[in-house]
């Protein structure tokens, strides 16, 4: 009797616990001041074709994680490219308000707004690493968001590919003037350099670059690296992959959020958000860097793609025209002035430093000749 009694209790108990501890079914995840917690469904448009390898999948990732660790209270539909707006418009339809988020590059917006192009990457500029350094703890964050605060976005570090190639070309590019009238795809300041150098130089969204190149409306194009532009299937239309790619050393991916839209949301969605960014800023360098060196191995080895370095000669000269485009931009535009001399203090300092750590491991490491 004992026994039966003791067994209802527990199962009373068992029941009581499970009904109160259950809030799930009977209220939302989170509830402020006794009021149910609102939900927010949001859309972020991007730049890139939908669920693209790395950088589409990134902001589905993004998006995700921000919905699970609200538990649903904060939920965003991503766009691909040309699905809402065009490639190249995520920066307006955010700044409309159209789409509460974009998922972009800021050297998209040069003709808007030219010294948001620090915010990516520039020629001989900063690595993925020292990117990180400069946006979080050198000042660069706070130069972007009153970059962007006129149109009222906030722009968040969400990504970064890490050191790109220098690109695709159907010829071998062993002097300056190999690269003079060819018709090249290259965003930002890159493409300005390439223009001193004698080049025509466009800029295109990815989804049109292989079509451009197999058609020959292009000589040749920069894209990302190895994971990227094998995806795109570059290497069918192009014979040599060259590196360094010194135009983007480390580019940034960024995050547009309507400002409006965020100063709507309450304080735990709103550090959900920039914590979610981190994070991701966080993953895809990791993954381009795991990804990269398998997708080089599969371009090398399964489709015969010929590795060529840009001979120093050609690196100096770009250096050169490099600081003329700088130069010429900081005179003609006060923002992006305001902006180099950060960036520019900041480079100059990382540099001395990297040059007796990071740099300095990279050197004690040849990579044995596949010979030996
Ligand atoms: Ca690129």
């Amino acid at each position: 009797m004992h026994k039966l009694f003791g067994l209802l209790t527990l199962l009373v108990s068992t029941l009581l616990i499970t009904g109160c501890s259950d809030p799930v079914t009977e209220k939302p995840a989170a509830a402020t001041n006794g009021e149910p917690a609102r939900t927010y469904e949001w859309k972020m448009v991007t730049t890139w074709p939908k669920n693209f390898p790395g950088l589409g999948t990134s902001a589905n990732e993004l998006a995700e994680a921000i919905e699970a660790m609200s538990g649903g209270r904060l939920k965003i539909k991503v766009y691909g490219a040309g699905e809402l707006v065009g490639p190249f418009e995520s920066f307006d339809a955010v700044s409309r308000g159209t789409a509460e988020m974009g998922h972009s590059g800021a050297y998209y917006w040069k003709g808007k707004v030219e010294a948001a192009q620090f915010f990516s990457s520039v020629p001989f500029g900063l690595t993925a690493q020292e990117m990180n350094g400069w946006l979080y703890f050198g000042g660069g964050l706070e130069l972007w968001r009153e970059l962007y605060a006129p149109f009222g976005i906030i722009p968040f570090p969400a990504g970064n590919t890490g050191t790109q190639m220098g690109g695709w070309f159907n010829k071998e590019i062993n002097s300056v003037a190999d690269i003079k009238g060819l018709k090249i795809r290259m965003p930002g300041l890159g493409g300005e350099v390439l223009t001193r150098a004698g080049a025509t130089t466009i800029n295109l969204p990815g989804g049109e670059i292989f079509t451009a190149l197999q058609s020959g409306a292009i000589d040749a194009t920069e894209w990302v690296g190895p994971y990227n532009d094998l995806a795109f299937g570059l290497h069918k239309a192009a014979r040599y992959y060259y590196y360094p790619g010194w135009h983007e050393p480390g580019s940034t991916i960024e995050l547009l959020v309507n400002r409006d839209a965020y100063n709507a949301l309450p304080a735990d969605l709103q550090e959900i958000i920039t914590q979610a960014a981190t994070q991701a800023n966080l993953r895809m360098l990791a993954e381009f860097t795991a990804r990269n060196s398998a997708a080089l191995a599969t371009l090398i080895n399964e489709h015969g793609v010929e590795l060529r370095a840009f001979p120093p000669a050609v690196l100096e000269e770009l250096q050169q025209h490099s600081q003329a485009v700088f130069q010429e931009l900081v005179d003609r535009d006060p923002a992006s002035a305001k902006v180099f001399e950060s960036f520019s203090k900041y480079r100059q300092q990382v540099m001395e430093w990297h040059a007796i750590s990071e740099q300095a491991i990279m050197a004690t490491r040849p990579i044995p000749n596949s010979a030996d």
